[in-house]
């Protein structure tokens, strides 16, 4: 079995010095941890700022001096305390100063956010004394922005193999001209996912500021209940649903590769934290669920009585595209629509969206409802879930919270419900409450099932 771990540390585990000691110890605890990722300085207490966020706002400003210079203080202050208070050979106010003058020869803002991490890679390389690969000449990408697959793979081989211990700047990788390209906010994970992938780690570590993954929202649920086990496919789910634990497009590879991700606490190392894979060990099957998560400001568009046949569909998708409208969710039967997109890219066109529909697909009524959210559930029960769900509408019900529309977008365990974005932190805890309701739970360990007919409809 090959001895590597890939360990990607967060913002929040390297935000301050007193965390770069802590991720020291950690990744000298175990010879395996050879190869870390490592995210730019995140806050240190709530009001702060992130390095990453704190860049953007430097790149906005340029043509204002004062408010440039308010941001980039806050930067140098972060990584100069690191360095002092660590004690490093390590000039970073020249590498600081020549990022500042970046900002003013036209550098890209892809180039400059990604300067957060190249630092905190930096220091935290001459901290540990392992060598710092820069990103740029390991993660390449295609013209069309997607990642070169294939060059990466090579080009992680040819550097890693000859490289024992190395520190890696997450989030970022270079285009063909050796220009910067940075992933999607949050995209250290996805390098930490590729090396791990490419260098068939024996497990990919994610280390944050919680010991693993929540049942639900800790700012919305007091104390939620720790996942100890997840498969891929319902982290997928619950991240794509606005659980903020990691980057949705960061399994991909760890998945395909078959590679664990184990989310830990850099703040409490002893906990185990969440394994992902692709089972669940035969006791986990049992849970009602494995999570809850939400997200608001969308809306449903419903076209009732209109044509599909002969077209009608494509010409749909072609007013979508016209109007650089992102659909979220879409389901059909033969003369209605229902789509879900984000509200922000409707209010945007609304008029004349809609009089395009109106004019090409004649449908007999349009009906829109703004701000709305979708609560995602991921029930792993699947021989309780009309249970489950009969449960959870009914206390919903019993609360008065309109459920706008129902979906089962990837499998028949996943259930999305659209509420307005009032409600959402409220359906949130209702769902949580409802399923974690020890009467529930006793009910579903012994009573047989008994319900109204139409939740039938729900399940096989
Ligand atoms: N620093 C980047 C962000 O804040 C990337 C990352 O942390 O993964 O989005």
């Amino acid at each position: 079995m090959n001895k590597l771990i890939v360990a990607k540390f967060g913002g929040s585990s390297l935000a301050n010095d007193k965390q770069f000691k802590k991720v020291k110890e950690i990744v000298l605890q175990d010879k395996r941890r050879r190869y870390i990722v490592v995210s730019a300085p995140g806050k240190t207490f709530e009001k702060d700022y992130k390095v990453t966020d704190l860049l953007y706002k430097c790149y906005c400003s340029v043509d204002n001096k004062n408010l440039f210079e308010n941001y980039f203080n806050i930067i140098e202050g972060k990584y100069v305390s690191i360095c002092n208070n660590l004690k490093l050979d390590l000039n970073i106010k020249k590498f600081l100063y020549d990022i500042k003058n970046d900002f003013f020869s036209g550098a890209s803002k892809d180039y400059i956010l990604s300067r957060g991490e190249y630092l905190n890679g930096l220091i935290f390389s001459k901290f540990i004394n392992f060598t710092f690969i820069d990103p740029s000449d390991i993660i390449s990408f295609k013209q069309n922005g997607q990642l070169d697959k294939e060059a990466t793979k090579m080009l992680i081989l040819n550097k890693l193999s000859h490289v024992e211990k190395a520190v890696i700047p997450g989030f970022y990788g270079s285009n063909k001209d050796g220009s910067i390209k940075t992933f999607p906010r949050g995209g250290s994970d996805i390098t930490g996912s590729i090396i791990s992938s490419v260098m068939n780690a024996s497990i990919y570590e994610n280390w944050t500021d919680v010991s693993g993954v929540l049942m639900a929202n800790p700012n919305i649920v007091k104390d939620p209940k720790n996942i100890r086990n997840m498969t891929y496919k319902e982290i997928k789910n619950l991240s794509h649903m606005g659980a903020n634990v990691l980057n949705e497009d960061s399994i991909i590879p760890v998945e395909e590769s078959k590679i664990p991700i184990n989310i830990r606490n850099t703040n409490n190392p002893n906990d185990i934290g969440t394994f992902i894979s692709d089972n669940l060990p035969d006791e986990d099957c049992k849970d009602t669920i494995a999570g809850i998560s939400g997200k608001g400001n969308f809306s449903i568009v419903r076209l009732e009585k209109l044509n599909l046949i002969n077209d009608g569909l494509n010409n749909l998708f072609s007013i979508i595209n016209a109007d650089n409208i992102s659909v979220e969710h879409l389901s059909f039967n033969s003369d209605s629509v229902s789509l879900i997109v984000p509200d922000s890219q409707l209010r945007k066109c609304e008029n004349s969206f809609i009089s395009k529909i109106e004019t090409q697909l004649n449908p007999g009524s349009i009906t829109i409802n703004h701000n709305i959210s979708l609560v995602g559930i991921i029930i792993r029960n699947i021989n309780k879930f009309r249970q489950i769900i009969h449960k959870i509408f009914e206390n919903l019900s019993n609360q008065n919270i309109k459920i706008k529309i129902i979906m089962q977008p990837s499998c028949e365990s996943n259930i999305v419900l659209g509420v307005e974005d009032a409600d959402l932190s409220k359906t949130i805890k209702l769902i949580y409450e409802s399923i974690n309701n020890p009467v529930l739970i006793e009910k579903l360990n012994t009573e047989s099932e008994s319900l109204p007919i139409y939740f039938n409809i729900l399940s096989k």
